[in-house]
């Protein structure tokens, strides 16, 4: 027995649907990620449990598993949603922290629409390798607990072996869940969500005489240090939607996402995102605008006057701008060796990043470079610009009295020596479909994203940057 909780069911009705998980007689298993079940469950779960839990027929779920309802905008426009593949089975607790477990791909659901409610083996494994890479990253993320292999096809462009993954995440509410109480539900149910809400990921708010306020500024900057980091390792999400802004300030559901490799500000791997919506560089906005659909929603309760509340909606909003630019410019000019922000420091790291898109040089080996500059004259760049610019950074950090150590100690945490790359990722997941199951290459590639920020001459090699302009034709695809 893992003892699930199921406290989603205090909510009122209309947040969930009790759904069955389809029956999966053809099942095999591909992986399961024994360590994160070693750290995080309360027990050891037997083979027999391992299997019964990723499928979602463990006994205890019986009659508990759900499907999530939430509405969202989507690239801008606003619709109905929900799981549509997706089930929770339930919820544990692990260090005072409550985790939600989820399958997906597991067959369909009343908010399908005209979905299969199945995903791909290559999707499932996609995320599954971008996941723990991100947490290995240290970037707050779902977890992928397991793959299964269905035994069934699924069409897509082409007909591909379908797969469960089982994932965990401290919760699935988003901000779309908000915007489905605020538009389809009535002021009862929002109040409900937001309470709810408050005493899962911010107790310390719970008896707040400001709730509603801090509630949206604590999202707010769970979010902004999220996608501040997603933006200091290159990460682009590709479908910021705000059924994919977590109110616990989680990365999830990794469908189009992508490392930059040759650094390109407005670098958009998604094929569906034409206009770059969802670009590197429009992160940082377009979470500032989805968090604006989040403080709408919760107008009703901030004031039962329209006009007030509006006014003090206009009021938290105003403040977003400033608090990302707090967290944007403070992770990143770590990355330069500066434990602190200040004018002189942001200005160098918006120069080097210029010059590092100017010059055409690859993401993560232009920073870790750097950081190896300090000690020898290595490093790749020998253009006059970006000397010059070494010599006004050198000199910053010694007019700030950071001496070569602590930069550097600052600099090897921040910039990691390897991330997955692109090309490599695609080519695996083809490898793997094509053999129905996953091979050496895999787990190699676990092991070389598990300490992403300490050299390794072996695992570098391997995620080295494509050769070419490989990035320029990339397309990635989600809803697989
Ligand atoms: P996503 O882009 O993965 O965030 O999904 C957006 C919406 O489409 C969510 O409501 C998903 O549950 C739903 N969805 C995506 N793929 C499928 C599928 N194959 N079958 C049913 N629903 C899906
Ligand atoms: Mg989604």
């Amino acid at each position: 027995m893992l003892n699930l909780e199921h406290t989603y069911f205090e909510l009122p009705q209309p947040f969930y649907t009790h759904i069955n998980p389809h029956a999966l007689p053809k099942k095999k298993w591909v992986l399961y990620n024994e360590e994160l079940e070693f750290a995080l469950f309360p027990k050891t779960l037997s083979p027999k449990e391992r299997l019964e839990l990723c499928s979602g027929t463990l006994k205890e779920c019986e009659g508990h598993i759900f499907a999530q309802a939430y509405a969202g905008h989507q690239f801008g426009n606003f619709t109905m949603l929900g799981d549509g593949r997706t089930a929770v089975l339930g919820e544990f607790l692990h260090q005072g922290q409550r985790y939600d477990l989820q399958l997906k791909g597991s067959g369909t659901t009343p908010y399908s629409r005209r979905g299969d409610g199945s995903a791909t083996l290559s999707a499932m494994l996609r995320e599954y390798m971008m996941s723990e890479a991100m947490h290995h990253l240290g970037i707050p993320t779902s977890r992928s607990l397991g793959i299964l292999l269905t035994g069934e096809p699924v069409q897509r462009e082409k007909t591909h072996p379908g797969a469960v993954l089982t994932r965990i995440m401290k919760s699935h509410i988003r901000i779309g869940t908000f915007e489905y109480a605020r538009y389809f539900l009535d002021i009862e149910s929002l109040d409900a969500l937001l309470n709810y809400s408050v005493k899962r990921h911010y107790p310390q708010l719970v008896d707040s005489t400001n709730k509603i306020e801090e509630f949206i500024l604590s999202v707010a900057k769970a979010q902004f240090q999220l996608v501040a980091h997603w933006m200091s390792v290159g990460f682009v999400h590709g479908v910021m939607n705000t059924d994919n802004t977590s109110i616990s300030g989680e990365t999830f559901d990794y469908g189009p996402c992508a490392f930059i490799n040759q650094f390109k500000r407005n670098a958009c791997f998604s094929s569906i995102d034409l206009q770059g919506r969802y670009a590197y560089d429009q992160q940082g906005l377009i979470v500032q605008w989805n968090l604006t659909r989040l403080t709408e929603t919760l107008l009703p309760l901030i004031d039962k006057h329209e006009e007030k509340a509006l006014k003090k909606g206009q009021e938290i909003v105003q403040q977003f701008q400033g608090l990302w630019q707090e967290e944007y410019y403070s992770t990143m000019v770590r990355k330069i060796g500066f434990q602190q922000k200040s004018e002189a420091s942001k200005i160098l790291i918006d120069q080097f990043l210029l010059l590092l898109e100017k010059e055409k040089v690859d993401f993560t080996l232009g920073f870790s470079n750097l950081c190896r500059t300090i000690n020898d004259d290595d490093f790749c760049l020998q253009s006059s610009p970006m000397k010059r610019w070494m010599d006004a950074w050198t000199i910053e950090l010694a007019r700030q009295g950071i001496n070569q150590e602590a930069a550097e100690l600052t600099m090897r945490n921040a910039n990691p020596a390897r991330v997955p790359r692109n090309k490599f990722v695609e080519e695996l997941l083809e490898e793997c479909e094509k053999q129905e199951g996953i091979g050496t290459a895999f787990h190699l590639f676990l092991e070389a994203i598990r300490e992403p920020y300490q050299a390794s001459e072996k695992y570098d090699k391997m995620l080295k940057p494509p050769d070419g302009d490989f990035d320029l034709h990339y397309k990635t695809f989600c809803g697989t």
